[in-house]
């Protein structure tokens, strides 16, 4: 029999700078009930004037994964390996750090000069303690390259970043499974995605109000998926906006959790460790 998933509970968020302080929207506290997903910031939107843009500029990270989704914008990443690349609109950084990345994420110079609108999302992905120390990978997605597609009637597009959404698989590899879509309801869409039953599922929602099955869940709110099959998705055909809303699954990961800013790892003594290889050199 399929289970319909409804709104189990909603987190709201908060708007707190980032980086070299940036604003970003946070949904706070995530929890055992996020997992895998550590952290989900909305950046922006802002529309910043000429040579104000401000990023993060370098440092570490250790046993996770950053996810960079731009929805505006033009950032720069450099590593200290000599890793480098350019994010625009709708490019997708899905960065496995594992045992260690340190790096820059700026404003492209070019947009710091003249200025302009900065939209996008950051997403920390945890590893299972298996994976933490994996060597770094990349996969720097442009946004040609990223699966779309349309319900029938395209009052709803997906931008299935990983993961799958209405038979169309994403490009992105994933170490564990990951499902993250940006998905687009026009007023009057409706979807069903179905969902893995176990996994934790959420929706975070960046525009207009998105109705899952019967509850409302609102702009600016994390709203968190009891288990089951899938979930029945619609917009009212009175809404006056598009919905918008990042659609995340994930494994529940039942490890301890030892976190201090940019290392996130399974216990104190790897945290320290994390710190001596910085301090060290060795880290990346
Ligand atoms: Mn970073």
């Amino acid at each position: 029999m399929t289970v319909k998933r409804t709104l189990r509970t909603t987190v709201p968020t908060r708007t707190v700078l980032e980086g070299g302080g940036f604003p970003v929207r946070r949904p706070i506290p995530m929890s055992a009930l996020t997992s895998p997903f550590l952290l989900l910031d909305e950046m922006g939107p802002v529309n910043w004037p000429p040579s104000a843009a401000i990023g993060a500029p370098n440092h570490p990270h250790r046993g996770f994964e950053t996810v960079t989704y731009l929805l505006k914008g033009r950032m720069n990443h450099a590593d200290s390996a000599g890793n480098s690349g350019e994010l625009n609109s709708g490019d997708v950084q899905w960065m496995t750090a594992g045992r260690g990345v340190i790096h820059s994420e700026l404003p492209h110079p070019d947009f710091h000069k003249t200025g302009g609108v900065m939209h996008g999302f950051q997403i920390w992905v945890n590893l299972p303690a298996a994976n933490k120390m994996m060597q770094p990978r990349y996969q720097d997605v442009p946004a040609e390259d990223i699966p779309v597609v349309c319900s029938l009637d395209e009052l709803v597009t997906v931008r299935v970043i990983a993961g799958q959404s209405l038979d169309q698989s994403a490009v992105i590899d994933t170490v564990i499974p990951i499902t993250f879509l940006h998905m687009t309801l026009k007023p009057g869409g409706k979807i069903i995605q179905s969902i893995e039953k176990g996994l934790n599922g959420m929706i975070y929602c960046f525009s207009g109000s998105l109705k899952i099955d019967q509850k409302t869940l609102n702009d600016g709110q994390l709203g968190i998926l009891s288990d089951g099959d899938e979930v029945h998705l619609s917009v009212s055909d009175s809404a006056k906006e598009d919905v918008n809303i990042l659609f995340l699954a994930g494994p529940q990961i039942d490890e301890p959790i030892a976190r201090y800013g940019p290392f996130v790892m399974n216990t104190e003594q790897e945290i320290m460790q994390a710190y001596a290889d910085y301090n060290a050199g060795t880290l990346a």
